[in-house]
């Protein structure tokens, strides 16, 4: 994409600033702010930067975890995150940012009837599921050498993948973030090249997104990581439209002032690769367009 006009944005007290491109873009959909445990961003900054680089609409998605323990178990209850993201949005709608109230739920075939309640006693705007690796998986840094060695592709990403086409079978989410995160945990024992030569592997889960009607997410963040592509890559996005993929939406995964956004229109630009022309957002699906900008 060409380069844009740029602005700078004051994101501390003490004038710390970004500067950066305006993007005049409708949509990040997945933001975590310092209600997050591992994220430390005030929402209003995401409403200054969203403001300035001409974002129309956000969605402020901390985590929730449901593992006694885990980081996001009991980090910031539903009612602080409800009030400080719709109070937010009070603040920024004057200036042309809609806020919207989502949640990355960490998925779990062992705890999906804990999210069911959750997610049937609490209302968000958008959900997003993900699989995070959990504190016993075999991609932990320690273990994941002597997790690789001597097994087949297919068999190095089954424990994670499996638990992703859960999840999308499970219908209880909008979008299922970062379907192969596993491959920042992999590197550079697997890597993406690797993947890429054996897409036959996302098809179950690709097949799950289709059958429950749930989105794709292209999940930009990998462009800041060592594999340096999306999750998934745009040869995946593509593959989940041939095989009657319908649904797509884009998010950075911030967890930083200036990840905010970050390759954002990457992301855009594999989705009308892949033939998309509209992202698909919020509870029930709601249409949004791509610029035509990214249209060939
Ligand atoms: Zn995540
Ligand atoms: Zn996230």
């Amino acid at each position: 994409m060409a380069s844009g006009p740029r602005v700078t944005v004051s994101v501390t007290a003490n004038e710390e600033a970004i500067e950066s491109e305006v993007l005049d873009l409708p949509l990040d959909a997945h933001l975590h702010t310092d209600l997050s445990p591992d994220a430390d961003v005030p929402i209003d900054v995401y409403g200054a930067l969203a403001a300035a680089r001409g974002i129309a609409e956000l969605a402020i998605t901390d985590h929730v975890d449901f593992e006694r323990g885990a980081p996001a178990y009991d980090y910031a209850t539903f009612e602080q995150r409800e009030r400080t993201v719709r109070e937010a949005a009070e603040r920024w709608g004057p200036h042309g940012v809609t806020i919207r109230f989502g949640v990355e739920l960490t998925y779990d075939r062992s705890w999906e009837g804990e999210i069911r309640d959750h997610l049937a006693r609490h209302h968000y705007d958008f959900t997003i599921g993900s699989v995070h690796d959990r504190v016993d998986s075999p991609y932990g840094a320690r273990r994941v050498a002597a997790w690789v060695g001597g097994r087949s592709l297919a068999e190095i990403v089954a424990p994670s993948f499996d638990e992703v086409a859960a999840a999308a079978r499970s219908g209880l989410f909008d979008t299922i973030g970062h379907i192969d995160v596993v491959k920042r945990y992999l590197w550079p024992h697997v890597t993406p090249d690797q993947l890429a030569r054996a897409p036959e592997l996302y098809d179950p889960i690709l097949h799950a997104l289709v059958e429950s009607g749930t989105a794709l997410e292209v999940n930009t963040s990998g462009l800041r990581h060592h594999v340096q592509e999306t999750y998934p890559s745009a040869a995946i996005v593509a593959r989940f439209r041939e095989l009657g993929g319908r649904r797509v939406t884009v998010g950075s995964d911030a967890h930083r002032a200036h990840q905010f956004a970050f390759s954002l229109a990457d992301g855009y630009a594999y989705a009308v690769a892949a033939g998309f022309d509209a992202l698909t957002f919020g509870r029930g699906g709601r249409s949004l367009a791509i610029p035509d900008r990214f249209v060939r």
